[in-house]
C-alpha cells in the first residue's frame, strides 16, 4: 500500500513540529501538507526546516481546503474553534481526522462528533500509550474501591504556555475514574478550590492544576483512604510520545468506516 499522505495543521506549533518529525520517522506515513492560520509568520517556510529536519519540499500554507484535497488524513493539535472547522473540512474531503486539541466546550465536542458520521475521527486528550494504559488502571482501581472510603484527586502540571485547565489528560483520567465508579464526572467533580470550601463532598472526583516552566506534562491520580493512599502517575518527558501516537492513530484509522474513535480503540485497550 502507498504511504498514507498526512497534512499537519498548526504546523508551526509545539505539537505541529513534533508531528512533522514523527511523520518522517514512521514507515507508511508521508508529509503531504503543512497548514497554519492565515497571517502566521511561518507561512511560506519549509515545514521540515521549521521542525529542525532540513528541507522537505513542503511549504507551510494557509489554504486547508487545497491541502486536504490530495491527502488521506489530517493531524490536528491546534485550538478548539479551529478543530471544529477542520472536522467539517475533513468530513467533506472524506479523510481521516486525528484530533489532539484539548479545551473544547461540550458544544464543540458535539460538532466534532457530528462530523464523524462522514469520516473516521480519532480524538483523545492524550495520544500516548502510557496515559491511556494509566486510564485503564485508574478505572479498575475506582471500580474496586468503595467511593465512601476512598477519595480520588487528579493532579496535573504543565508548562506555562498552556491555555486550558484542567488538562485534557486530567479529564481523560477523571472520566476513567468516573466510569469505574458509575458516576457522571460533569456533576460529581470539584474543578477548583478556593476560600471556605467546607468539607470534601464524598464520592466527588477532585482536580488540582499547576503551571510552570517547560514541563511537558505530569499527571497523578491520588486515591486516598483512611490511613493509606495510592498514587498512579505518568510523566511525559518529550512531546514525541503524543506525536508518535497521533501518527499511529492515523495509520490505524485508514480505511475504517466513519465514526468517532479513541486512543483506547487504536491501542486495543477497550
Ligand atoms: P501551540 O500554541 O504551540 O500550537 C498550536 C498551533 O495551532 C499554533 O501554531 C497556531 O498558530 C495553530 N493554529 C491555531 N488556529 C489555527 C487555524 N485556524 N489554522 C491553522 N493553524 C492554527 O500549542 P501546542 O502546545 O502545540 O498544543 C496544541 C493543542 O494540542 C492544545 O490544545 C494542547 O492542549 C493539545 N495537546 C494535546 C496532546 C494530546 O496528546 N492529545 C498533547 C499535547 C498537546
Amino acid at each position: 500500500m502507498a504511504d498514507m499522505k498526512l497534512v499537519v495543521v498548526g504546523a508551526a506549533g509545539r505539537m505541529g513540529q513534533a508531528l512533522i518529525r514523527a511523520i518522517t520517522a514512521v514507515d507508511g506515513a508521508a508529509l503531504a501538507g503543512a497548514v497554519e492560520r492565515a497571517g502566521a509568520p511561518e507561512i511560506g517556510r519549509d515545514a521540515g526546516e521549521l521542525a529542525g529536519l532540513g528541507a522537505l519540499g513542503v511549504p507551510i500554507a494557509d489554504d486547508a481546503e487545497a491541502a486536504f484535497a490530495g491527502a488521506d488524513g489530517v493531524l490536528d493539535f491546534t485550538a478548539p474553534a479551529a478543530s471544529v472547522e477542520f472536522a467539517e473540512r475533513a468530513a467533506e474531503a472524506g479523510i481521516v481526522h486525528i484530533v489532539g486539541t484539548t479545551g473544547c466546550t461540550p458544544e464543540q465536542e458535539r460538532q466534532i462528533a457530528a462530523a464523524a458520521d462522514r469520516c473516521a475521527i480519532v480524538k483523545s486528550g492524550n495520544m500516548s500509550l502510557g496515559v491511556n494504559l494509566l486510564g485503564v488502571l485508574v478505572e479498575q482501581a475506582a471500580r474496586a474501591l468503595e467511593a465512601a472510603d476512598w477519595d480520588i484527586e487528579v493532579l496535573e502540571m504543565h508548562h506555562k504556555h498552556k491555555v486550558d485547565a484542567p488538562s485534557g489528560t486530567a479529564y481523560l483520567l477523571g472520566e476513567a475514574a468516573a466510569r469505574g465508579r458509575g458516576i457522571d464526572l460533569e456533576t460529581e467533580s470539584v474543578r477548583v478550590r478556593d476560600g471556605q470550601t467546607g468539607p470534601r463532598p464524598s464520592g466527588a472526583i477532585g482536580f488540582a492544576t499547576l503551571r510552570g516552566g517547560s514541563v511537558v506534562g505530569e499527571h497523578s491520580v491520588v486515591i486516598a483512604g483512611e490511613g493509606e493512599s495510592i498514587e498512579l502517575m505518568h510523566r511525559a518527558l518529550d512531546r514525541s510520545i503524543f506525536a508518535r501516537g497521533a501518527v499511529k492513530a492515523a495509520l490505524w484509522a485508514r480505511g475504517r468506516p466513519p465514526g468517532l474513535y479513541s486512543m483506547l480503540d487504536v491501542l486495543g485497550l477497550t
